[in-house]
């Protein structure tokens, strides 16, 4: 782990366990099976679960333990090492529980809260939809009132790992009829098992362990003990994580680009061409050092953005500063990467074709990067 000033002792040694247990339980000849099989990474949560990791940033009074920004990037960076799904399934998790934590009910901490910190829950975020997915407001999924439950019709998509056993889906639905745009949008709590809920895995180029699914609703029935916070109250909710959530997905592609960066600076020290390492050549030394200044200065923004976080200060500029680098960084270091591999870069087994596959989704989830761009115009009084 490279030591940044924004680090205390304490991160220093927890990214060192993190990474160990990565390199240890979380191979890349796993990952590999995984990603050819399109299967969920089961076994890996297991392991994660097992060091209680589900339970970082949850409150102590639930089986959690609570701990800053930092701690969670260096987690997703750890995790996302070799596959960008391992990171991000860990931040769904983090995602549905941190939203329960600040906005559920008593009921819904106790019923939801210690199973996630146990790692004995799982959870996804299905807030997608065929026609909105920059724009979000867009919803039409209804959520119409019948007593003590609402009856959900409509169709959402790109929901990742939410046809996975004991998977908990937050959902966003119009629970106000004839409501327009920000309003009338509430978050439900919707167990993937719910009749009347049909999946469907789509057959993207990456995101290939987790999966991401269309959901198509029909009359499905969920309780109103699963409406998250109050109703309507959907859309500041989703306004409030979404610093966090660039955050923590940025800390998952620097984690990523880095393997990249070693995988391409260790096949270019031993392939050997016209009598020497390939590595011995300019174009391709240049080409290795500008991927390390871009991967690096990343990192710099995203643990910039985590040290604010944790000192309540505003981050909504960093944060989009950070995914937008770390994104950019990690779809370019991957296409150079594939350039440095040569031919070999074709083959699963050097893993460059993965992270390259991975890469071209970074730009698009977490808020696209022309809407990060957007954001930041605004900042700068545009
Ligand atoms: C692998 C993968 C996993 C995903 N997982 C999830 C998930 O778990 N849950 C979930 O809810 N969603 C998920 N998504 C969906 C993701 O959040 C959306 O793809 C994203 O929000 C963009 O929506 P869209 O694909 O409909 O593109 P569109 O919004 O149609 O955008 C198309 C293009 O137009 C640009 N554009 C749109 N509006 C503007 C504007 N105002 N200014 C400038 N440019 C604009 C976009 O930046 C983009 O380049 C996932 C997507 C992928 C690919």
């Amino acid at each position: 782990m490279y030591d940044l000033p924004f680090f205390s002792e304490e991160h220093r040694l927890f990214g060192q366990t993190v990474r160990a247990f990565v390199d240890r339980e979380v191979t890349r000849e796993h990952v590999r099976h995984l990603d050819e099989q399109r299967l969920f990474p089961h076994e890996v949560f297991r392991k994660v679960a097992a060091q209680g990791w589900f339970g970082l940033g949850l409150p102590e009074a639930y089986g959690g333990q609570p701990c800053d920004a930092v701690t969670l990037a260096l987690v997703h960076e750890a995790l996302a090492r070799h596959s960008l799904d391992i990171a991000a399934g860990f931040g769904l998790c983090l995602w549905g529980g941190s939203k329960i934590a600040a906005h559920g009910t008593e009921a819904q901490k106790q019923e939801y809260l210690p199973r996630l910190a146990r790692g004995e829950a799982r959870f996804s975020v299905s807030l997608s939809e065929p026609g909105a997915g920059s724009d979000l407001a867009a919803v039409r999924t209804s959520a119409r009132d019948a007593g003590d439950h609402y009856v959900l019709d409509g169709q959402k998509v790109w929901a990742s790992a939410a046809d996975v056993e004991g998977n908990t889906i937050v959902m966003l639905v119009r629970t106000e009829p004839g409501s327009e745009r920000h309003r009338g949008l509430s978050l439900l709590l919707v167990d993937r098992a719910t009749p009347g809920l049909e999946f469907r895995k789509m057959p993207t180029l990456s995101r290939r362990i987790l999966g991401t699914y269309e959901i198509f609703l029909t009359e499905a029935r969920v309780p109103k003990s699963r409406v998250l916070g109050a109703p309507g109250q959907g859309w500041p909710m989703l306004l409030e994580y979404l610093d966090t959530e660039r955050l923590f997905a940025a800390a998952g592609y620097v984690g990523n680009a880095r393997t990249v960066v070693e995988d391409a600076v260790a096949y270019a020290r031993q392939r050997v061409q016209f009598g020497r390492p390939i590595g011995g050549f300019q174009a391709i030394q240049h080409k290795l050092v500008d991927m390390q200044l871009r991967v690096e200065s990343a990192r710099l923004l995203v643990y910039q953005a985590a040290w604010l976080l944790d000192r309540g200060r505003p981050a909504r500029r960093e944060a989009s500063l950070a995914k937008l680098a770390a994104s950019e960084a990690l779809a370019a270091v991957a296409a150079e990467g594939m350039q440095v591999l040569g031919g070999y870069s074709q083959l699963p087994e050097f893993d460059m074709e993965r992270y390259f596959r991975d890469s071209r989704q970074t730009t698009v989830s977490a808020g696209t990067n022309e809407i990060q761009r957007n954001i930041l115009a605004r900042e700068m009084g545009l």
